[in-house]
């Protein structure tokens, strides 16, 4: 059988399989849910059976169990590791909700549910697609699974669990269906995604809070110099001059810049709903490639003296701040941290001290376009949405594919069929049902082309 026709055959069945999962609770932010956490995990390894896995089991972790699945079709063949999560977001405020978020409903083509989409929709169809593949004689690869429940809290207890696993986890490539294209129109992959840098600043001048009167000019305003010292950072052409900064950034190819081009971005709508009349970044840049594919430096909160009400005329004794910087692949966050520590030290005058605090830090992601399997993924993508999947970076960042990559040493390929229409995270999320079954599709074709 053909793997549309199989599809075509079977396309109830995997909706129903589907609200089976929705239908149980598994908010992972609510304490009082873990047996339904536990339920979802076993349903799951039901599901992975039935699909055609040879072995599924629960396993325990310090939080919520991990579901493994695994499906082996010989030593010599590739093995692709599918993860996703079983854990949804709350669903409050529930009267925003038309219908109710844990009973599946079709409205207008589309499955209604919390989890539709993000991430019970998305991981079915690599459960389905793996099904498909198997039994339309497409599948010549070994398969493992795992879906763990603790993704929207943060994945506390993954990392331990990939160290922990590591010889079960082997794998030569990551699959995850959990992010989005650029539309139903513009099938896209996600190829990059930003790292970043965290920490906090402390500038203290005098020993105590002193009279602007009295002091006022002769004594250097913490706060004053702080500002200095940051606007330093950025320069007229929006490079920040700090030495050594883009030591580790790798250019853009060009053929990912021509995909860049390519995304539908209407600039003036994009300030007007910001409500802002220009807008600013890296010289040389365009902005699709400044907030995704290049660095960037912000100051997130800036204090000190008085902000009370009314007027106090104080020279402060300390100033604060808490900065952040996006990262791209390469970077890594801890030499960057350093790099701004030692800059500080040097640009401050002898008046102050100054003291910076990493507070914590992630490292980016990039799928090279030229990866076999990306390469089998985009063709797989074409044939299901008939178009060239766009390669898009993303300037946010999803710590579990760089621990993927540190931990297991294994590329990701972020293949993922999510609408921004969908509305994850909010009341009324929503899948399209025809994105349901070409994602389906996509996949199943993602086994045909792939030989590792
Ligand atoms: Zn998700």
């Amino acid at each position: 059988m053909q793997i549309r026709d199989y599809i075509e055959a079977n396309k109830e069945r995997f909706v129903d399989e589907l609200g089976s999962l929705i239908r149980i609770q598994s908010i992972s932010a609510k304490v009082e849910n873990k047996p339904q956490m536990l339920e979802c995990a076993s349903r799951w390894a039901e599901l992975l059976l039935a699909a055609g896995a040879q072995r599924a089991e629960v396993m325990q972790t310090a939080g919520n169990p991990v579901v493994y699945g695994e499906y082996r079709a010989g030593e010599d063949l590739p093995t692709v590791l599918i993860y996703a999560h079983y854990d949804v977001m709350p669903v409050e405020p529930l009267e925003l909700w038309l219908s109710d978020p844990f009973e599946p409903t079709i409205r207008d083509g589309k499955i209604y549910a919390r989890g539709a989409d993000d991430d019970k929709g998305q991981s079915m169809m690599q459960v389905k697609g793996f099904e498909t593949a198997l039994r339309t004689g497409n599948l010549r690869a070994n398969v493992k699974f795992i879906f763990e429940g603790e993704e929207e809290i943060g994945s506390p207890s993954l990392e331990e669990f990939c160290k922990t696993h590591k010889e079960l986890l082997r794998a030569d490539v990551i699959l995850v269906s959990d992010t989005s294209m650029v539309s139903a129109d513009v099938p896209s992959l996600t190829t990059g995604l930003r790292g970043l840098a965290y920490w906090e600043i402390e500038v203290t001048g005098p020993n105590r809070d002193l009279h602007s009167g009295h002091f006022g000019g002769a004594v250097a305003n913490p706060i004053n110099v702080l500002c200095e010292m940051l606007a330093s950072v950025v320069g007229e052409d929006g490079r920040i001059t700090v030495e050594g900064f883009y030591d580790d950034v790798e250019e853009l190819s060009s053929e990912e810049r021509a995909m860049i081009a390519q995304i539908p971005f209407d600039e003036t709508a994009y300030k007007a709903a910001i409500g802002v009349r220009e807008l600013r970044g890296e010289a040389g840049y365009t902005t699709l490639e400044r907030n995704s594919c290049r660095p960037s430096f912000d100051v997130c909160g800036i204090w000190g003296g008085y902000t009370g009400e009314g007027s106090k005329t104080v020279l402060p004794s300390k100033a604060y701040a808490k900065i952040s910087c996006r990262l791209v692949p390469h970077q890594n966050h801890e030499k960057i941290s350093r790099l701004f520590e030692d800059y500080f030290q040097r640009i401050a005058p002898k008046s102050v001290r100054v003291k910076v605090t990493p507070t914590h830090g992630g490292e980016g992601y990039v799928c090279p376009i030229t990866l076999p399997a990306y390469r089998a993924a985009e063709a797989a993508v074409e044939r299901a949405f008939g178009k060239r999947p766009l390669a898009v970076r993303r300037g946010g960042s999803i710590p579990i594919i760089s621990t993927f990559e540190q931990v297991l040493g294994v590329k990701t390929i972020l293949m993922g069929f999510g609408l921004e229409q969908n509305a994850i995270h909010s009341p009324n999320e929503s899948c399209r049902l025809d994105i349901f079954y070409k994602g389906i599709e996509a996949v199943a074709e993602f086994y045909h082309n792939y030989q590792g």
